[in-house]
């Protein structure tokens, strides 16, 4: 069963918080969100557990509309930041609450409940005697993934349900979420921050971007291919060198060169967007096959655990490259782009790039 998402909209006193949101999510899938802090992730899974009203669109299950349906009634679960367990009730009440209220036998709770805990890998021998506080926090969102998915649902939510966490727990339960939602089948939508917690566990990625989806495809299309500037500059280390072109050709200031394929864009002044990760840089190389070379001065390079940042400048311009190692050389320098690695954009106004920046 697919589910389709269409033309959703939400408003916050006249004010759009989602704007004609259009998804669908495939039978099975791990769908990411992402996007900067305040454009509408929370609101839009939300939005698909009922908790929040929406002002326009629909959801579709299949072939049911669960638009008006109330949270309860929707066969979602969600997982929170917080973990949201109730401290008053054992681990065992925590996860069984919700198999109680729809009547399930005493038997089937207690099997129910022991299976799921075992899938997410929580010690079921104390469960009727510890309460959540007596966990740590990776295994109390250990237990609350246990209270969702007991209730078999055809769609499970997370928002940002590893940001409490410290790095290793979360590195070890990412990869954890993902092997328990393939096994059981489960279709989820995840929120997050981290955009390589997104990269590595979803089968599509959402970019989100002022209560809009900028772009929507698999981590290596959103990665590789981004359809907008902004998609570009959101996911990796991105620089933006500016271009002018006239008249067929295009200048990153006294420098030229030719781009036939880039020619469906309109303007003169464009922005060429490139990840660090993709540039070379040699001393005795004046051009290299598949790439775009521009002459250029290496003017600081740094250590940064992993590898070193190489700053080089360009017509005024500063460039950053990531590299495994140290450069063999110093001052004047050639910098090559890879051309299927070059993204053309007409250029941002002043106050788009302003709220990319931030
Ligand atoms: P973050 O990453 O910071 O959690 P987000 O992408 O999840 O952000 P939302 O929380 O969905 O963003 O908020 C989207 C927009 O809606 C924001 O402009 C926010 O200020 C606004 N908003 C969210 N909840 C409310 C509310 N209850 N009342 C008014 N405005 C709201």
């Amino acid at each position: 069963m697919d589910i389709r998402i269409q033309q959703l909209q939400k408003l916050y006193q006249d004010k759009p918080a989602l704007e004609n949101i259009n998804l669908v999510l495939q039978p099975g899938s791990f769908t990411a969100i992402v996007g900067p802090s305040g454009c509408g992730k929370t609101t839009l899974i939300r939005a698909l557990a009922g908790l929040v009203p929406i002002n326009g669109g629909s959801i579709i299950y299949g072939e049911e509309d669960v638009t008006d349906l109330p949270p309860q009634h929707r066969q979602t679960a969600m997982v929170f930041q917080n973990y949201a367990l109730w401290p008053h009730m054992t681990v065992f009440e925590n996860v069984a609450y919700g198999l109680k209220l729809r009547k399930l036998a005493k038997a089937e709770i207690e099997q129910k409940v022991m299976s799921i805990l075992e899938k997410v890998e929580i010690d079921t021998s104390d469960l009727k005697k510890r309460h959540p506080q007596q966990y740590s926090g990776g295994q109390q969102q250990r237990i609350a993934l246990a209270r969702a998915l007991v209730l078999e649902p055809k769609l499970l939510l997370l928002d940002e349900p590893l940001s409490n966490l410290d790095a290793k727990v979360r590195q070890r339960l990412r990869v954890e979420i993902r092997r328990i939602q393939q096994d059981l089948g489960i279709t989820a939508v995840y929120v997050t921050h981290d955009q390589e917690e997104a990269l590595s566990m979803a089968d599509q990625v959402v970019v989100m971007n002022k209560g809009r989806i900028e772009q929507a495809g698999t981590p290596e299309e959103v990665y590789r291919r981004p359809a907008s500037y902004f998609v570009a500059h959101f996911l990796g280390n991105s620089n933006t060198l500016e271009v002018i072109r006239k008249d067929g050709d295009y200048r990153v200031g006294g420098q030229s060169f030719k781009m036939a394929e880039w020619l469906d864009i309109k303007g003169e002044n464009l922005q060429l967007v490139v990840r660090g990760e993709e540039v070379k840089c040699s001393f005795d190389q004046p051009s290299m096959t598949g790439h775009l070379t521009f002459a250029g001065r290496l003017r600081e390079s740094l250590f940064v655990g992993s590898g070193y940042r190489h700053w080089i400048e360009i017509e005024g311009q500063n460039l950053f490259i990531e590299s495994d190692s140290k450069l063999q050389g110093t001052g004047s320098c050639y910098v090559h782009l890879p051309i299927n690695q070059c993204f053309l954009f007409a250029k941002q106004t002043d106050k788009e790039a302003r709220e990319i920046e931030a």
